[in-house]
């Protein structure tokens, strides 16, 4: 298939902007420097406003291609944001001091989360646990220090089938009383 002109023509501007990728950038500099300020933004704003649809197919586009690259950044972003909420939390279990990241939890303290989270399910839809909302919401509320507290999964789920208390803490408190 032979190129129209035109193609021709785009091809060959193309390549030469690819040749003098720097004078181009450097042109525009200039010529942006000259405009009015916000120039850049506002251009950019309503090229946003004006393409939503084409950018969310795009974006859409990107995510399946990069799936793999999309889910790290995901991934990345998940443990940044539980990091956070834990070090709001002393940054490792209350219980026994287990400080790896893949083992924290953030425990309901009163033993009345199954009630809370019923309500901030209702609220907030039904992920809300166990997905990132629920970090947002306690860094929103300020990390509530007096309702929550980091417990690894051993001594979250050793309290919950202990009746409110890990048997961690509980053979502390036997040895105690002996
Ligand atoms: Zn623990
Ligand atoms: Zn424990």
């Amino acid at each position: 298939m032979t190129k129209t002109r035109d193609e021709t023509r785009k091809q060959y501007e193309r390549d030469w902007k690819a040749a003098n990728a720097a004078k181009c950038r450097e042109y525009r500099a200039n010529w942006l420097a000259k405009q009015e300020p916000g120039y850049e933004e506002k251009r950019k704003e309503k090229y946003r406003n004006e393409n939503r649809e084409l950018l969310r197919k795009k974006a859409t586009e990107y995510n399946r291609t990069h799936t793999e690259q999309h889910k790290k950044t995901g991934k990345k972003i998940r443990d940044e944001l539980k990091k956070q909420t834990m070090n709001a939390y002393d940054g490792k279990c209350a219980c026994c001091g287990e400080t790896e990241l893949a083992f924290l939890t953030i425990d309901h303290i009163l033993n009345n989360g199954a009630t809370h989270r019923r309500e901030l399910r209702e609220e907030h839809g039904k992920s809300f646990f166990g997905g990132t909302r629920f970090y947002h919401w306690l860094r929103d509320n300020n990390y509530p220090q007096e309702e929550y507290q980091c417990l690894c999964s051993n001594c979250n789920l050793g309290k919950r089938i202990n009746d409110g208390i890990c048997p961690h803490q509980q053979k502390k408190s036997d040895r105690e009383a002996i």
